[in-house]
């Protein structure tokens, strides 16, 4: 069959309107690229309205002394020696004026009795090198995010960015070269279908945090831009590279902010012990995510676990000024009311460790533009920003509030860069329309796909199977068997069935194109993670407990091509880019 294709020509086009996207397509737009940015929700709906705590920067607004160089340090340290030192340097070293930039474009940031942008502690943010904690959180009170996201837009709206929105995009148009032309895209409210040329496409599609059961990602978090990525015969970076937040509410899954414990919560077990004190004596409850939760995790399996089936810790904050969490944690109250049903008042929160962010994605240097190899050789016309990149400023583990600061730095970093590289308004090579076709027809066999299993049932077994088998702790058995089971549950993608064959508001095909998208990142995932054999960050392996970077000191490389996943082990920039601050020389990681 064949569709009626609309046709646009920008600059750059930009998918996704989430920190990420907004931060790039404004940019972009400000640098006078014509630029357009396609989102499937609108964009205040982008999952970074969500993000509660706040944006990493060292301000040293509370005389602390905090200064970027320990930003730098928490965050090699944070990701276990796997994130690249000259990128996280790179972030490091922005984050600053980055901050001041946003509170100067209109972010309303909590203020301090003196007036400043309000700091609070995060796990892992330190001054000294771990020697005490500091307060590097910048804060709109529990809804940072928010207050970014609705900032960034009227801003592209300012610089005249073109939205269009609620258009699904279906894959990047990729010529025979290798050079990225372009995207399709349907528009989901009169189910037109549109061709977007370009020279330069910017994936800012977000996390793939749907691929597991339980998660703290909005239902939207279905990883497009990876699926993309891999459809088109490039590879996913660390995968493997999972990261469980400690506290989402038990059985609901939404996040409680680590804010909570920067203000002064903390976690207790059925004896009602402190059980972090014997995990992190120095940094106790703010010790960095992936300690927190494999803590949880330790004390569930060893039967310490609260509630009827010991399977929860309980998190406190009971004893904190009331005054205090009206001001600085409305939301949390609120989420705690609506989805556990507690008074924070007078009642612990029930919590579980619930998969939060991943720090694998698109593999990037530190200008957005996507790499291809092992030698880091550019794809032309593609570049990549926010959570569905890999930079690597995360590496194994990422600190809480330096993904909002990700967006950001390298929204504008992929901007800066897109400057240099197109003249505004350069005519647009043809595009091979076998290229187009074999696009649509894999939309029109999704579209009218007459077998027996509905999207929800596939994705439910495929997201068990994530949870059950490669959760907080992972072994090679178990590894092994989820990845015959999710061949398995790939397999029965052949028996989808879709009931609206409708162009209009079609939620079941969305569903299903998702869920194609989420089956690809799943399988990559769990390779991925059976591939290492190793423990770092957020990757904990009972049979390989310990870090080895003799062999590991490496990101993965990881290409699908429909059947089976193939690997390749790209080394760590242990560099920095300038003589301002001093690589952080490998390490033992403790709190
Ligand atoms: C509950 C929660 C709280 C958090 N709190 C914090 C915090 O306090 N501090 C912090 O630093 N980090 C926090 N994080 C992490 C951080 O918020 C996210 O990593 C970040 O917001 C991701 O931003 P993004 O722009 O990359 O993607 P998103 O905000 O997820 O946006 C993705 C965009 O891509 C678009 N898109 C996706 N697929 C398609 C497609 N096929 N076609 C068209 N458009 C598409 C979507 O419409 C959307 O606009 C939190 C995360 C969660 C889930």
């Amino acid at each position: 069959m064949t569709y009626q294709i609309i046709d646009h020509e920008y600059d750059v086009i930009v998918v996704g309107a989430g920190g990420a996207g907004l931060r790039a397509s404004l940019g972009m737009s400000e640098a006078g690229l014509k630029t357009a940015c396609i989102t499937k929700v609108f964009p205040t709906r982008s999952h970074t309205v969500a993000a509660q705590g706040g944006i990493s920067a060292a301000l040293n607004n509370t005389g602390d002394a905090d200064d970027w160089r320990y930003h730098f340090y928490d965050t090699v340290k944070g990701s276990d020696w796997l994130g690249d030192q000259d990128a996280i340097e790179y972030m490091c070293k922005n984050a600053i004026d980055a901050v001041v930039e946003l509170e100067h474009m209109g972010v309303p940031f909590s203020r301090d009795e003196n007036g400043n942008i309000y700091q609070r502690q995060f796990g892992g943010h330190t001054i000294d090198h771990g020697k005490s904690m500091a307060k590097r959180a910048c804060a709109a009170a529990d809804r940072t995010g928010h207050a970014i996201l609705h900032t960034l837009y009227q801003q592209c709206l300012r610089y005249n960015t073109e939205f269009f929105i609620e258009y699904f995009t279906l894959d990047l148009i990729m010529d025979e070269n290798g050079i990225c032309r372009g995207v399709i895209a349907w528009c989901l409210d009169d189910g037109t279908i549109h061709r977007f040329r370009s020279h330069i496409v910017v994936l800012a599609t977000g996390g793939h945090g749907r691929t597991f059961f339980t998660c703290t990602g909005a239902h939207t978090c279905t990883g497009d831009g990876n699926a993309m990525v891999l459809r088109a015969g490039l590879p996913l970076a660390d995968m493997e590279f999972i990261q469980f937040h400690p506290t989402g509410i038990y059985g609901a899954g939404c996040l409680i902010s680590e804010a909570v414990r920067g203000e002064g919560g903390y976690l207790t077990n059925s004896l009602g012990e402190r059980f972090m004190e014997k995990y992190a004596p120095n940094a106790k409850d703010l010790a960095s995510r992936d300690v927190v939760s494999r803590a949880i995790a330790i004390e569930i399996k060893e039967g310490r676990g609260c509630g009827p089936n010991k399977d929860q810790a309980y998190l406190h904050l009971e004893h904190l000024d009331p005054k205090i969490i009206a001001e600085r944690l409305p939301g949390i109250s609120e989420t705690a009311r609506v989805f556990a049903g507690v008074d924070t008042s007078k009642e612990p929160i029930p919590v579980q460790p619930t998969v939060h962010y991943n720090m694998g994605g698109i593999p990037t240097n530190y200008h957005g533009e996507v790499t291809k190899n092992s030698n880091e050789t550019v794809v032309p016309g593609l570049m990549a920003v926010g959570e569905a990149a890999c930079v690597s400023v995360h590496g194994a583990n990422r600190l809480g509030t330096n993904s909002l600061l990700d967006l950001v730095v390298f929204g504008k970093a992929a901007a800066l860069r897109a400057k240099e590289v197109v003249v505004p308004g350069t005519a647009h090579p043809q595009i091979d329309e076998t290229i187009t076709q074999e696009i649509m027809d894999r939309f029109h066999k999704t579209r009218f796909a007459n077998g027996k299993l509905t999207t929800g049932k596939i994705r439910n077994q495929m997201q068990h199977i994530m949870q059950n088998h490669c959760g907080v702790f992972r072994t090679q058995k178990i590894m092994d068997l989820g990845k015959e089971k999710l061949n398995e549950c790939a397999q029965t993608l052949n028996d989808l069935q879709v009931n609206d064959h409708s162009l209009i508001w079609n939620t079941d095909l969305v569903e299903a194109l998702e869920l194609q998208n989420l089956m690809l990142q799943a399988i990559v995932t769990i390779n991925s993670a059976a591939y290492r054999t190793e423990s770092r960050g957020g990757h904990a392996r009972d049979d390989f407990p310990e870090r080895d970077d003799q062999n590991w000191l490496a990101h993965t490389l990881a290409w699908y091509n429909g059947t089976s996943v193939s690997f390749d082990k790209r080394p760590v920039h242990m560099y920095t880019l300038t003589n301002e601050v001093e690589l952080v020389p490998l390490q033992k990681r403790t709190y």
